[in-house]
């Protein structure tokens, strides 16, 4: 077995610590080496409050995974590239999509690799619901992509700060299932944004897409929470994508899942990747969100606090 690739983990907070510790921890091709936060360690692992300290001190560590909100994301990301690291950044991938694409260049000047990653895409049923699909027409289809974002984003201002995009955080994982299993891309054609009075990024939305296709994403859901999209091609084939794209029916009979779970599945490509020295950014999902926030008509929702 080839030796493992070292890791440190930036932003130790919530996703961090329910996600991606524990993928690394029982991966064989992974080891957490390092992390940096202000406030968050991971216990046994060298902790660093910077990232410029980390990167001078630890040159054995090749690869920097992002695991905090888009906004600060950018500066942490160039850094690790100007200093020769391959770099894996959580969705969505950047404030803007001008940042991500002067990543990418700068990766690919470097020979680095980057990785924008979509966990969702990782989801059990998603290449079932993609080979389903392939070469089919779609008549029409529905996206409903409903939580809590008390349970998911507990007192996490940034996500309604400018750039943290509000319910399309959670919907832009919506969007990277919806571009991996369509057959052709889909564009926005309106959208309905409905903003908190005391807040600046929207806590529902519905959209309208070509191709017959609306989605809704409303994070006030509480109880059960909804994560499923279901599609009706023109030769009547129905594809069901339900629990965040983990279970997948095609004309109701449960369709073979892939084993890996979302995040073990997104090191291991990361993995991939690195040994074969290449990269992967896919920003089809962003480039829906902006458009959503282009294209979208505003409404003012109820003031929202946690
Ligand atoms: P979080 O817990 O609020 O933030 C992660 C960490 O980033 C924080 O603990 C903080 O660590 C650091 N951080 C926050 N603001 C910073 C700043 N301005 N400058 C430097 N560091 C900062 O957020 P999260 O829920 O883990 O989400 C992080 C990313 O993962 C987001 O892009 C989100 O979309 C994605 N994600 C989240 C979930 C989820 O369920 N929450 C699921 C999948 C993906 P220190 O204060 O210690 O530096």
């Amino acid at each position: 077995m080839a030796d493992k690739i070292k890791v440190a983990l930036v932003g130790i907070g919530k996703i961090a610590i329910d996600q991606h510790v524990p993928s690394i921890a029982t991966s064989d091709d992974w080891e957490l080496a390092g992390t940096v936060s202000r406030s968050g360690t991971v216990d046994g692992v060298p902790a660093y409050t910077d990232i410029e300290t980390m990167l001078a001190e630890r040159p054995e560590i090749g690869v920097v995974s992002l695991c905090l909100p888009p906004v600060p994301r950018f500066a942490y990301a160039a850094a690790c590239l100007r200093a020769g690291r391959h770099v894996m950044l959580e969705k969505p991938p950047g404030a803007t999509l001008a940042e991500v694409y002067a990543l990418d260049a700068m990766a690919q000047n470097a020979g680095l690799t980057l990785f924008a990653t979509w966990h969702s895409r990782m989801a059990k049923g998603v290449q079932a619901a993609k080979a389903a699909l392939a070469g089919k027409t779609i008549e029409s289809g529905h996206i409903d992509w409903k939580e809590n974002v008390r349970q998911w984003h507990p007192k996490q201002d940034w996500v309604f700060d400018p750039g943290g995009m509000g319910v399309l955080d959670p919907g832009i994982n919506a969007l990277s299932i919806l571009t991996e299993v369509l057959p052709t891309p889909v564009h926005l054609k309106s959208a309905v944004l409905h903003t908190p009075a005391n807040r600046q990024t929207p806590i529902r939305a519905e959209m309208t897409f070509s191709d017959g296709i609306t989605a809704s994403f409303d994070w006030l859901k509480e109880g059960i929470q909804t994560w499923e999209q279901r599609f009706v091609a023109t030769d009547g084939t129905t594809v069901h994508l339900f629990e965040g794209g983990n279970r997948c029916s095609v004309d109701g009979i449960a369709q073979t899942m892939s084993e890996l779970g979302e995040y073990p599945a997104l090191y291991a490509r990361m993995s991939h990747l690195v040994r074969t020295g290449t990269s992967d950014v896919d920003l089809s999902p962003m480039v829906h969100v902006s458009d959503i926030m282009t294209l979208g008509r505003r409404e003012t929702a109820p003031a929202f606090e946690w």
